[in-house]
Parts: C-alpha cells; sequence; structure tokens
C-alpha cells in the first residue's frame, strides 16, 4: 500500500504536466496511492461544480494534495478555486522555495525559501466605502487582522522549516515602524518565538518591508528563510522568482495543520494547452516538495538533482527554458538521469 495522495490535475496544460509528474515520481520508485479528483473548470464542465464536494472529501482523507493549476475567471463566474480550498483547509502558510538552476546570471548564489502568512492581513476581505455627499465611494477602507495564534502558527511553521532543512538564518520582515498594532504584534511574536530557536544555532533578523525590497536586489545572497505577512510575501515572493529567471519553474506549497497543498506557481497557460510543449519543471519541483512532508527527502532530493542536471545541460528541455522538446521528452530525459548511475554521487553530495 503506497500513501495516499489527492491528485488534481487542473486546467490547461495542467493535465499534461501532471502526468509527467506523476511519471517521474513512479520512475524514483515512490510508493504513492493517487485519488485523481477533479476542481477548477474541469469540474464545473463534467461535475457542474468547480469544487466538487469528492475532492474536499478526498483532501481530508488523504490531507495531501499535489494540483495541477485551475483556470479562475476574470470578472464574472465562479470565485477562484485556489483560494477556495486555501480558506476550506486553513492553508496557513505559502512556501515558496528560490534558487539558479542554471549558474551564470547575476544572482548565481540565491537560495532562499519565502514563508508568506496565507489567511490574515490585509487579504482577509473586510472592505467598504464610505459615502459622502452624493460619492457613494469618496472613501474605501480596508482593514488588515493580524492574530497571535495566527503569526505564532507560521513563524513557528518558518523555523521549523528551518531547522528540518538545516538552513541557519529566519528574516522576518515587517513595517512595524509605521503599523506599530499590526505589524508590531507579528514583530513581537517572532522575537518570542526567536528565542527558543536560538539555542539551536537558528539566528533571527528583522528587516523593514522597504529595505528588504531594495537589499533581495542587490544582496539576495544574504538571505536564507523569509517570513512575513499576507501582502508582502506576495510581493517579495515574485521579486525573489524574478531574481532566479521567473516562475517558470517556481512550485509552491501552502500547508495547514490537517492538510497540505503542493503546486506549480504559473497557471494554466492557455497558449500552450494541449500542444505538448508545457515544461512540467514546476510541478515536478512542487511534488519533490511534497515527498520533503512526506519525509521521503533522500528521494526528493535524487528527483531535484535530476530535473536540474536535464535543465543544465539544455538539450532535452521544453521551449520556455530556450530547448525544442516537448513535454514528453523533457520528461523522458529526467526519468533517464534518474536511472543514471552518476545521480546516486550527486544527490549525495
Ligand atoms: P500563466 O502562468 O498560465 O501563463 C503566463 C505565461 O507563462 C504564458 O505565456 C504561458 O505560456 C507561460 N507558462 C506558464 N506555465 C508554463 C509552463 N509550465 N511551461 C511553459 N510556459 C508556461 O498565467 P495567466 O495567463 O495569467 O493565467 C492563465 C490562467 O491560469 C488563469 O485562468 C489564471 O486564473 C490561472 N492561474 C492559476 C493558478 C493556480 O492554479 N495556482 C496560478 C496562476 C494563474
Amino acid at each position: 500500500m503506497g500513501i495516499p495522495v489527492t491528485l488534481i490535475p487542473g486546467d490547461g496544460i495542467g493535465p499534461s504536466i501532471t502526468d509527467a509528474t506523476v511519471r517521474v515520481l513512479e520512475a524514483s520508485g515512490a510508493s504513492i496511492d493517487w485519488d485523481v479528483q477533479l476542481a477548477g473548470l474541469a469540474a464545473l464542465m463534467q461535475l457542474h461544480d468547480p469544487m466538487p464536494e469528492a475532492t474536499l472529501e478526498s483532501i481530508r482523507r488523504t490531507r495531501v494534495a499535489l494540483k495541477g493549476p485551475l483556470e479562475t475567471p476574470i470578472g464574472e463566474g465562479y470565485r477562484s478555486v485556489n483560494v477556495a480550498l486555501r480558506k476550506t483547509f486553513d492553508l496557513y502558510a505559502n512556501v515558496r522555495p528560490a534558487h539558479v538552476v542554471v549558474r551564470g546570471g547575476r544572482f548565481d548564489k540565491v537560495d532562499i525559501v519565502l514563508v508568506r502568512e496565507n489567511t490574515e492581513g490585509l487579504y482577509i476581505g473586510i472592505e467598504h466605502f464610505i459615502k459622502v455627499g452624493d460619492d457613494p465611494k469618496a472613501v474605501a477602507e480596508s482593514t488588515a487582522v493580524i492574530t497571535r495564534a495566527g503569526s505564532e502558527r507560521v513563524i513557528r511553521y518558518a523555523f521549523e522549516y528551518a531547522r528540518l532543512h538545516d538552513r541557519r538564518k529566519v528574516t522576518l520582515v515587517h513595517k512595524a515602524n509605521i503599523l506599530k498594532f499590526s505589524q508590531g504584534l507579528f514583530l513581537e511574536v517572532g522575537r518570542q518565538i526567536a528565542t527558543e530557536y536560538e539555542p539551536q544555532g537558528i539566528v533571527f533578523e528583522d528587516k523593514i518591508v522597504d529595505a528588504m525590497a531594495m537589499n533581495l536586489v542587490l544582496r539576495p545572497e544574504q538571505y536564507d528563510v523569509i517570513v512575513t505577512t499576507n501582502l508582502f510575501g506576495d510581493i517579495l515572493s515574485d521579486e525573489i522568482s524574478g531574481l532566479v529567471g521567473g516562475l517558470g519553474l517556481a512550485p509552491g506549497a501552502n500547508i495547514g495543520a490537517h492538510a497540505a497543498i503542493f503546486e506549480a506557481v504559473h497557471g494554466t497557460a492557455p497558449d500552450l494547452a494541449g500542444k505538448g510543449v508545457a515544461n512540467p519543471g514546476a510541478l515536478i519541483f512542487a511534488a519533490c516538495m511534497m515527498l520533503d512532508h512526506l519525509r521521503d527527502g533522500a528521494r526528493a532530493n535524487r528527483i531535484r538533482v535530476a530535473l536540474e542536471t536535464t535543465i543544465r545541460e539544455g538539450t532535452h528541455v521544453t521551449r520556455d527554458l530556450g530547448g525544442t522538446a516537448s513535454t514528453d521528452e523533457f520528461t523522458d530525459a529526467v526519468i533517464a538521469e534518474l536511472g543514471s548511475p552518476a545521480l546516486g554521487l550527486a544527490a549525495a553530495r
């Protein structure tokens, strides 16, 4: 019996990159019982519901999901299923690792994991207009809510991540100099938790978000694990992806106390759907994060090395990485690399 995992192929290029990812995991010898479920446009078309109860029930049971991108209609239509999944399962930490795969650019030493608070802050949707005179929208107010409990769980997750992955520093990013209550609370909680991890050799520092945005483009190699509130995390995670070559190879994890969902950061790429040329790399990296989560880190590292070697060699990569290969050819090359005898040595290094 393998480990039960919910698999949501998703929309657009989703089914083809999930198929590629499942093939790579199988070739690695991972023992997983996939429970394939629908969500997004595919679910709307087949089951008349973008977030079917069967899918939710499956994630409740397996507590782990690998998800292809889901289409969200702009303006009208159903609301984002990604956001709904985050809310339903209270996935409070969004984890986005970024490191350079193909060296030779401006930032060869970037290796950062950003942990973003995913459920509070300015994104909770408490907003309204205030009418003044004839103007019904004379004033707009948005409320940011930061709680001690919400801060504690995400900051603790960041420290635990650092501990489990042999990382040495956690940088808490905030704006407590101006937002003394909400951001001040987040910082206060961070300082408290940091004292527990100091004896374990994990250094803590805090940075004001504007200075951090600049430092990231000047000296990104100084940072290791970053933890921050929702809005700042949203912005900085894309900035960090930009430092290492964009969103093409970026994986993400949404972690809660009772479930975790792993995905590529990119969307459904409608321009590539059905053409067999999408790059499965980001979803394969996301699957490696899932294996880490399932405490199968050695296998995750073997797959990462195979994928990165294939990308660096550059002869079997998809168009977005400068090659001519199809999704299948790229995937076959990663699988061939997984079987390569040199890999054991490289993964062990
Ligand atoms: P997108 O990420 O789908 O595409 C942006 C560009 O990147 C396109 O040129 C696309 O061809 C390219 N691209 C993306 N993934 C690629 C891959 N794996 N290989 C090669 N090229 C790739 O962003 P978009 O066009 O803004 O969004 C399209 C749809 O995806 C929308 O419905 C949006 O809501 C949805 N979306 C879903 C998620 C998610 O489910 N996590 C995330 C972002 C966007």
